[in-house]
């Protein structure tokens, strides 16, 4: 296609917020880079017009490397048995929150491995005891798939938001990620649960998973499209050694990139993190994904000597801006691009859409 009709969809896309199937897909394998460029443009002006210059940042608090489950890609799937397994105690995770409270972060997510069930109680009263410690602060959860009566006594105990990225609309390419006790039908119902029940809800995938096309990719706008999730969680995937999957290429950087633009224009006012993982394949990663129009980062608040161990892919950046002690230092980094650090709670709905 033409460089000028080519920048005409873009156009498109911020107009209308959709576009024609063929269009998401003739965006996706442009390489021109004045197009791409003012792809990104667009949607960081977007962005702005909602968020002005300021990133929301959320407190990562890795829970646990257990998991029940054995995802193809994960490098915490049960078969790893190079992992050191650990569980954080209700007295971690609450001086974890205490250190990001001290620092200024106002949201906390939970994100970790799938607990055996008899945990649940557990969850439950870890989360109320966040809830009443820090009134103020967002509890966001991403502990995977569980019955509804779960997410249910979650969100009584104070959690708000969720994410559980879908990792592929295709039921075919969903079960070459995963073992065949897993099941894309499973976790779109968790999704459809989780909305139910009033969380803000976050969903995604990894850019350029095994075996994933683009014709993956435009199911995967077509689902997130439908369904409109408050969050949106891309990130590469990166290879890790001990997995099914330990040699299989990583996903591009360009490519999240580029989609992170296309759902900034589709939702204007969705929460999207420049993710760990891209700025892991990337030095400059995360700039990169704020430059094209996402406007959340997620610090590190898990006590340092677990860091290592919730190793879900190779070389996982761990330290410096990456880890909430380093927050000077992204601040630093953000002020470079003329962005600075948005301490608030960062609730979807709280910024109002200026264009
Ligand atoms: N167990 C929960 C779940 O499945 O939603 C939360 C933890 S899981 C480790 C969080 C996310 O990490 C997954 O949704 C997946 O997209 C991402 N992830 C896992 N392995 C990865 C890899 N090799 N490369 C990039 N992202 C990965």
């Amino acid at each position: 296609m033409h460089v000028a009709s080519m920048r005409e969809l873009v156009d498109i896309l911020r107009a209308e917020r959709h576009l024609e199937s063929s269009s998401y897909k003739a965006l996706l394998e442009c390489d021109n880079e004045s197009v791409v460029a003012y792809l990104h443009e667009q949607a960081r002006e977007v962005a702005q017009g909602v968020f002005g210059r300021g990133i929301f940042v959320r407190g990562l608090v890795e829970l646990t490397n257990v998991c029940h489950n054995d995802c193809y890609y994960c490098g915490i799937r049960k078969s790893n048995s190079n992992v050191e397994r650990y569980i954080l105690t209700t007295e971690q995770v609450l001086q974890s929150c205490q250190q990001g409270y001290e620092l200024g972060f106002r949201t906390f997510v939970l994100q970790g491995g799938e607990l055996p069930r008899d945990k649940a109680q557990w969850l439950v009263e870890l989360v109320s005891e966040i809830r009443q410690r820090w009134s103020d602060c967002a509890i966001t959860l991403s502990l995977g798939e569980w019955p509804r009566e779960v997410y249910e006594a979650l969100k009584h105990a104070g959690a708000d938001r969720y994410l559980l990225r879908h990792e592929s609309h295709n039921a075919e390419h969903y079960a070459k990620l995963h073992p065949a006790d897993m099941s894309l039908t499973n976790r779109l119902q968790c999704l459809t649960w989780l909305k139910e029940l009033g969380y803000q809800v976050g969903t995604g995938i990894m850019v350029g998973s095994p075996w994933q096309s683009l014709d993956n990719i435009m199911e995967d706008i077509e689902f997130i499209e439908q369904f409109k999730p408050q969050m949106i969680g891309l990130g590469p995937f990166v290879p890790q050694h001990d997995t099914p999957f330990g040699k299989s290429a990583t996903g591009s950087a360009a490519l999240t990139c580029k989609l992170y633009s296309i759902f900034r224009l589709m939702f204007p006012n969705a929460l999207i993190p420049s993710t760990t993982a891209i700025n892991t394949i990337d030095t400059n990663g995360r700039i990169k994904g704020i430059m094209a129009g996402a406007n959340v980062v997620m610090p590190n608040l898990s006590p340092a000597s677990v860091r290592s161990n919730y190793a879900l892919y190779d070389g996982k950046a761990i330290t410096n801006a990456e880890a909430a002690e380093g927050i000077a230092q992204l601040e630093t980094q953000l002020a470079t691009i003329g962005y600075h650090i948005d301490w608030s709670r960062g609730d979807f709905n709280q910024c109002k859409i200026n264009n």
